[in-house]
C-alpha cells in the first residue's frame, strides 16, 4: 500500500524534468525574440571558459581581464533586459506550482500540512489504493449537517470522528480504539470515507475497509494496516468476525495498533453493549474499553 507521501515523492523526478523543459522553452523563446541577448550570453560563457583556464594557469593578469570583460557584457545584458522588459529570471529554473513550490504540500494558517491542489491526481490514486475506489464521489465538501434531520448530532459525530483520526482526546481515556455506532442508513459509510480521505489530504496514511473484506486482502496490505496512521473498519458486526478467519485477522491488527497507540475506528449498526456480549473473546475485551461515538439517545 502506497501512501500519499510516497506517491508525491515518486512524482518529483517528473516534476523536476518538467521544470527543466519549461526553463529551456522559456530561454529558447527569449533568445529567438532577442538574438543580441543570446549573442552576449554566448560570449559570457566563452569568457568564463577562458577564465577557468587562466585560473588553472594562475595568470592573475588574464583573470582580471576576463573579469572586466564579463562585467562589461553583464552591463550590456542588463540594459537589453531592462529596455525590452524581459523577465530578468527568464533563464532560472522556476517552480511549476506557486502554492507549494513543487513540494506537494502547503501549510495552513494553523501550521497543518495539506496536500497541494496540484497533486489531485496523486490524491485520487491514493484514495483508490486506500480502499476507496468505489467512493469517488464521497467528499467532505458534500457533507450535509441536515442529512436525514438531526443536524446537531450529525455534525458532532463528524467532529468526533475527525478528532479520533487526529488522535485528539478530550478526556482521560487512553484507548486508541473507537466504536462508531449508529443505525443503518444513517450515512455512516459516507462520513467514514470522508474522514479517511481527510486523513490522506493531511498527508497521513489511512485505509478504509469493510470488515468482511479483511479476509480478502493480501498479506502485505494486512501488514501495512497494522502500521498506518488511521484505520477505519466499516460494517463491523460480531457475526462477521466468525467467518473466514476475520476475527483473528482483525484481532492481530488491533493488537499491534493498540500497542503503537494508532487510532482505529470500528463502524457498526449495533450498540456497543451488544457487540461486547457477542463477539469473539479476544475482540470483545478490546471493545469494552473502546471509546464510543454515537448519536444521542443510542
Ligand atoms: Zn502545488
Amino acid at each position: 500500500m502506497k501512501t500519499i507521501k510516497e506517491l508525491i515523492s515518486e512524482g518529483l523526478t517528473e516534476v523536476a524534468a518538467s521544470r527543466e523543459i519549461l526553463r529551456e522553452e522559456n530561454v529558447r523563446r527569449v533568445y529567438k525574440q532577442f538574438p543580441e541577448l543570446k549573442d552576449i550570453d554566448d560570449q559570457i560563457i566563452g569568457i568564463r571558459g577562458n577564465r577557468l583556464i587562466a585560473v588553472i594557469d594562475k595568470d592573475e593578469k588574464l583573470i582580471r581581464r576576463y573579469d572586466i570583460a564579463e562585467e562589461e557584457l553583464q552591463t550590456k545584458r542588463d540594459r537589453i533586459i531592462a529596455r525590452n522588459g524581459i523577465d530578468p529570471d527568464f533563464d532560472v529554473v522556476k517552480s511549476i506550482c506557486d502554492k507549494c513550490d513543487d513540494t506537494g504540500f502547503t501549510k495552513g494558517s494553523d501550521g497543518t500540512l495539506k496536500v497541494c491542489s496540484c497533486r489531485k491526481r496523486e490524491l485520487e490514486q491514493c484514495y483508490e489504493l486506500s480502499g476507496m475506489s468505489d467512493y469517488s464521489s464521497y467528499r467532505m465538501k458534500n457533507f450535509r449537517d441536515d442529512y436525514l434531520g438531526n443536524a446537531g448530532s450529525r455534525k458532532k459525530i463528524r467532529n468526533e470522528l475527525l478528532k479520533a483520526m487526529l488522535g485528539i482526546s478530550d478526556g482521560d481515556e487512553k484507548s486508541s480504539l473507537w466504536i462508531y455506532s449508529a443505525p443503518p442508513q444513517s450515512g455512516k459509510t459516507f462520513l467514514s470515507v470522508c474522514v479517511c480521505k481527510t486523513a490522506i489530504n493531511l498527508g497521513k496514511s489511512a485505509f478504509y475497509v469493510k470488515c468482511e473484506e479483511l479476509a480478502g486482502l493480501g498479506s502485505d496490505t494486512l501488514e501495512s494496516l497494522k502500521r498506518i496512521d488511521f484505520l477505519l473498519v466499516d460494517d463491523f458486526a460480531d457475526s462477521v468476525t466468525l467467518y473466514n478467519n476475520v476475527g483473528s485477522i482483525l484481532n492481530s491488527i488491533l493488537e499491534v495498533r493498540a500497542a503503537a497507540n494508532l487510532p482505529t475506528v470500528l463502524v457498526t449498526p449495533f450498540p456497543k453493549s451488544e457487540l461486547v456480549g457477542k463477539c469473539d473473546m479476544r475482540i470483545s475485551g478490546k471493545l469494552s474499553s473502546a471509546r464510543l461515538i454515537s448519536p444521542e439517545g443510542r
